[in-house]
């Protein structure tokens, strides 16, 4: 698997990216590539894509992830899951947080794009649904600010 990073993440960001990684079977995965894409295009926020195996062309997963934030902390609003109100009636589940810094915004989305190359390699449970996605993200990002909260002076 490689890692390509072209943003200016802290070397602890890094290496608990590349430790999330490791505790899968990276071995179909091509690539998870994280580009800071901020001042460079028109759009903002986070975005990425989990493109599948292909067998025509000899590749396994593919993993994008871009980021483009001009200021943080930068809010966030996620539907993580949905809620019946009746025999035919539903809603979303949001959940607002926000990106304080890079960091924060690579990790979530580097753990949502996961989430599809986890679960349709069946590596984990679940379905392979936007909001399960976002949620694993959040739970990526809940993992690292632990991590980076007891780490000061490291974390930028
Ligand atoms: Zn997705």
């Amino acid at each position: 698997m490689h890692l390509q990073i072209k943003a200016s993440l802290c070397s602890q960001c890094v290496a608990f990216l590349r430790q999330k990684v490791a505790q899968f079977d990276a071995r179909n995965l091509e690539y998870l590539r994280l580009y800071d894409r901020t001042g460079v295009t028109a759009r903002k926020g986070v975005w990425g894509r989990c493109r599948y195996p292909s067998r025509k062309k000899k590749l396994g997963y593919r993993i994008r992830c871009c980021v483009s934030i001009a200021q943080f902390p930068n809010p966030v609003k996620w539907a993580v899951g949905t809620r019946r109100l009746d025999a035919r009636r539903w809603e979303w589940v949001w959940r607002e947080d926000q990106f304080r810094t890079l960091e924060e915004a690579f990790v979530w989305i580097a753990g949502h794009e996961a989430f599809h190359w986890l679960r349709h390699s069946r590596q984990i449970p679940g379905r392979n649904y936007e909001t399960q996605a976002n949620r694993f993200g959040f739970a990526w990002l809940e993992e690292w600010r632990t991590l980076a909260a007891t780490s000061e002076g490291r974390v930028k």
